[in-house]
């Protein structure tokens, strides 16, 4: 599939998602010259032109800090607003006339679960989803059962080849770059397994909470959130055997399910009074497991893995440990991935210690990637991107989410017990917790 879609349809325009990330990113694109297609926005809300245009403005004006007027007035000019129901088929019918002209149209469906199916049946009952392409976003489901079915109804509607799922961290340019820096250098990939490496810790904690989105964080947890999708896509990164796609689903399949055993959930302090949290909620804003990679080059290193919310900093980090040297008194070598804000490398080096004795000194040799490289484009610039070209590269499969949802089948509503934790913590103070020597200090904290 080689040719550019030539119209985009946001289902969902009014929402949270499209303010935040989407409109920001169909600015940019058209910013770059890469976006000079019409952009159809749907949804129940009964928007006028003016009423879209407002939003569009607001939303991009938050997102960057001096607007282009000519990209924002050429965006505008482009953009309609389709107002009606999602299992009205009257919808399907103006849609379908809007684009009349357009032979493939790409359908991003920026919805919630709950009106998905009604979404995807419209556009394959009007004959849309025939020639269109569509982005799907998490949750792909909210267990192995209902992804399969919810691939099943995708699979019903369009070409698994025109399916776009996106896990935007496969979009970022930082955890893209794993890979680069993993096989593109001498220096790293001689190293990189357990005859080396003792353990690989990777954090993706956030200093804020819900968000006024507690309803929907609710129904899914940390676990379903992001540990099932981004934090083990970065895992399979780490873990791969080559830069090759299939590479990436075959880490996936070789690791081990989470065991209940070697899994803390925690909730922090206040959590059950905010609006849209059921009352008396167990569901857990902090996870952290152990993850276990049955091959040869990770058998017996621990992958251990955390997430939550209202934690101490926002920060998304791998922080892999080397095996200690025999040399004097040598602490083992640190190598740091910061995947967020403010990514870059690190690396923990020992130094002889100035004076007599042979003694060493751990010191940090740092690379912020911003100040090295420029802008980098956002992950949603380069995703929506890649999908109007037809690229998959970028995109999660069917297969990595059923492998994901099988590796945290075993800690889904378990009988986990769910500990408290104060807001700006690292979570639940627990004996024993994992991993045995403790979590690095991450973020500020870790440089
Ligand atoms: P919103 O809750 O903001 O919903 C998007 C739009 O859908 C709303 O503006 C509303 O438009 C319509 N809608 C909301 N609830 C219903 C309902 N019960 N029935 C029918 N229509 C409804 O969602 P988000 O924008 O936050 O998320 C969209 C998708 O992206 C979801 O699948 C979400 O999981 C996913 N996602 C969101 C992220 C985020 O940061 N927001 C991050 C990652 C994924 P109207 O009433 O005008 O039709």
């Amino acid at each position: 599939m080689d040719e550019r879609a030539d119209a985009v349809v946001l289902f969902g325009v009014t929402g949270d998602l499209a303010a935040k990330k989407l409109i920001p990113a169909l600015y940019e694109l058209t910013r770059r010259g890469r976006l000079d297609l019409p952009v159809f926005g749907v949804a129940r809300s009964a928007w006028d032109h003016e009423h879209l245009v407002r939003t569009v403005r607001k939303a991009v004006v938050e997102a960057v800090d001096v607007v282009d007027e000519a990209a924002f007035d050429a965006l505008a000019a482009r953009m309609t607003m389709i107002s009606g129901g999602y299992d009205d088929a009257r919808t399907y019918a103006r849609l379908s006339e809007a684009l009349e002209h357009t032979a493939r149209p790409l359908f991003y469906l920026a919805i919630p679960p709950a009106v998905f199916t009604d979404v995807v049946g419209g556009l394959k009952d009007s004959g849309l989803a025939r020639r269109g392409r569509v982005i799907v976003e998490k949750p792909f489901g909210h267990d192995l059962a209902s992804a399969q079915a919810l691939a099943v109804t995708l699979r019903g509607a369009f070409d698994p080849e025109r399916t776009f799922r996106i896990d935007h961290y496969l979009g970022k340019e930082a955890v893209e770059g794993i890979a680069a820096l993993r096989f593109g250098n001498r220096l790293l990939e001689p190293i990189w397994s357990r005859e080396h490496i003792d353990n690989v810790q990777i954090t993706l904690a956030e200093q804020f909470g819900t968000q006024g989105r507690a309803g929907f964080y609710d129904r899914s947890g940390a676990v379903r959130d992001v540990l099932q999708n981004h934090v083990l896509q970065v895992a399979a990164l780490l873990a791969m055997e080559s830069p090759a796609k299939a590479d990436e689903l075959h880490a996936l399949r070789r690791m081990r399910p989470l065991t209940p055993g070697s899994t803390v959930f925690g909730q922090y302090a206040g959590y059950r009074d905010e609006p849209g949290v059921a009352a008396g909620s167990t569901t857990e804003t902090f996870v952290a497991s152990t993850l276990r990679i049955d091959t040869r080059r990770w058998a017996g290193v621990p992958f251990h893995l955390r997430a939550g919310k209202h934690l101490a900093e926002t920060a998304t980090e791998v922080v892999v440990t080397l095996r200690p040297s025999a040399y004097a008194n040598a602490t083992p070598n640190l190598l740091r991935l910061r995947l967020g804000r403010n990514d870059g490398i690190g690396l923990m080096l020992n130094v002889k210690e100035p004076g007599r004795a042979s003694r060493t000194r751990p010191l940090p040799l740092d690379v912020d990637f911003g100040a090295a490289l420029g802008r980098r484009q956002e992950a949603y610039e380069r995703l929506i991107d890649d999908a109007l070209d037809g690229r998959q590269d970028r995109f999660a499969s069917e297969e990595t989410i059923r492998e994901e949802w099988r590796i945290v089948a075993p800690v889904l509503d378990g009988h986990q017990p769910i500990l408290p934790y104060e807001r700006g913590t690292w979570g639940p103070e627990t004996p024993g917790t994992l991993p045995a020597g403790g979590w690095h200090a991450v973020g500020a904290a870790g440089r």
